[in-house]
């Protein structure tokens, strides 16, 4: 049941909650499945969803046994019916993701990229607990996102590991019925939030030693095991841009109190500073099942340790500024988060067309943050009012970026 505030009783019962995991196939679905499975009796999978992976998902179909299974390509739904338990029902094609997106306690949406907003609307519509990996869809998607969010009941727990770091160190000072209460920030000594990065397989390097790198050595990411979209953006430090805007939209914190440090050994997750000058962090081994299962217990915690630091070994933790020159995507970030409305929606739209342009060998890792630039110099936001004003936005900025893109090919390099 929901209390006055949003603040969810947590029932005696050992009934399981009900789980719905949109984007199951993937490095966030894989993982959830982990958690789900070895946390025993406590979750129950009403439904799992992917784009096209049959096999993956059919397995997890017949290790699960979720009442409906939805798949993106209408083409492959017969293959599926064929391989899950009899009696499991299947959904197929453009709505299936979204349809699964209502009927459980608690929805996991690990779709990877602005195609998870969809989802995101509709748990969020049905007052469900959206556990969020998908960050493109709240910060593409801002103001309508905000919106759904006001229903009675809907609640987002961020599973990005900062986010979930610092949902921890805030609920620190702010307590649950705070918690609540945002993206309204309620009065509070925060000073500012300190999101960490890796600073990728890159960090170090400067311009000149980045304009050659290769696919392969994008893809190396040296602590974080995730898809390649996510992966790419890491490389860029676009990733870190992308959480920026997500702090500022999951948490009400003006830009102006959003930094970054770079932090190569991914134990610190984020941190936050009071007005005491006091700084509280949340600290554990790199594992994306802690965040995973902190948002599917919440106000609770699971049972199983997956991000335990052993003090023993850890060694070092080293901090230092990033190099906004060497990752001019980081500016950017804050360039379209400041200029608000749908310039955010612009950006992502375009930097998904940049990561697909260099994945596909079209532009070097370089050319990335050109090809943002000029989508964003070329487009003027506006407060969108409706999902159909941010599609408009996503759509603006794949149109320019993949003329940026043309440009940049044509240039022969
Ligand atoms: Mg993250």
């Amino acid at each position: 049941m929901v209390l006055g505030t949003g603040v969810r009783q947590v029932s005696a019962a050992a009934e399981p909650t009900t789980v719905s995991l949109v984007g199951s196939t993937g490095s966030i679905g894989t993982q959830a499945v982990d958690v789900v499975t070895a946390e025993v009796g406590r979750y129950r999978v009403v439904a799992l969803g992917a784009a096209s992976s049959v096999g993956r998902l059919a397995e997890q179909a017949r290790r699960l046994r979720p009442e409906r299974v939805a798949i993106v390509d209408t083409s492959r739904a017969a293959e599926l019916q064929e391989l899950v338990p009899s009696g499991t029902e299947v959904l197929a094609g453009e709505g299936a993701l979204e349809a699964i997106s209502t009927a459980a306690e608690v929805v996991v949406n690990g779709v990877v990229g602005f195609a998870g907003l969809p989802v995101t609307l509709a748990a969020l519509r049905a007052g469900r607990r959206l556990a969020l990996a998908n960050k493109e869809s709240l910060i593409a998607g801002g103001p309508v996102v905000q919106a759904a969010r006001a229903t009675p009941g809907a609640e987002i727990i961020p599973v990005d590991s900062e986010h979930c770091a610092v949902h921890q160190c805030l609920r620190s000072v702010l307590g649950e019925i705070g918690m609540a209460a945002l993206p309204h920030l309620p009065a509070s000594p925060l000073r500012r939030v300190v999101l960490t990065a890796s600073g990728g397989p890159f960090r170090g390097r400067g311009r000149p030693e980045l304009a050659e790198v290769t696919v392969a050595d994008a893809l190396a990411h040296p602590t974080w095991s995730m898809g390649p979209k996510i992966t790419i953006d890491s490389s860029t430090l676009m990733n870190k841009g992308l959480e920026v805007i997500e702090a500022h939209e999951l948490f009400g914190v003006g830009y102006d109190d959003i930094d970054v440090v770079v932090h190569p050994q991914s134990v610190v997750h984020s941190m936050i500073e009071t007005t005491d000058g006091a700084t509280i962090a949340q600290l554990s081994m790199p594992d994306m099942r802690l965040p995973i299962g902190y948002a599917l217990a919440y106000p609770a915690r699971i049972s199983t340790a997956f991000g335990a630091i052993d003090w023993s070994s850890l060694g070092r933790l080293d901090f230092e500024a990033p190099d906004r020159e060497a990752f001019p995507c980081l500016g950017l970030a804050y360039r379209a988060g400041r200029s608000g409305g749908t310039a955010p929606a612009c950006m992502n739209g375009a930097n998904e067309v940049a990561v697909d342009a260099f994945l596909g060998g079209r532009i070097r890792w370089v050319d990335i943050p050109e090809v943002i630039a000029a989508a964003l110099d070329d487009y003027v936001p506006i407060e969108p009012a409706t999902v159909t004003d941010v599609l408009d936005a996503d759509r603006s900025g794949r149109e320019l970026a993949v003329a940026a893109v043309g440009r940049l090919a044509g240039a022969g390099r």
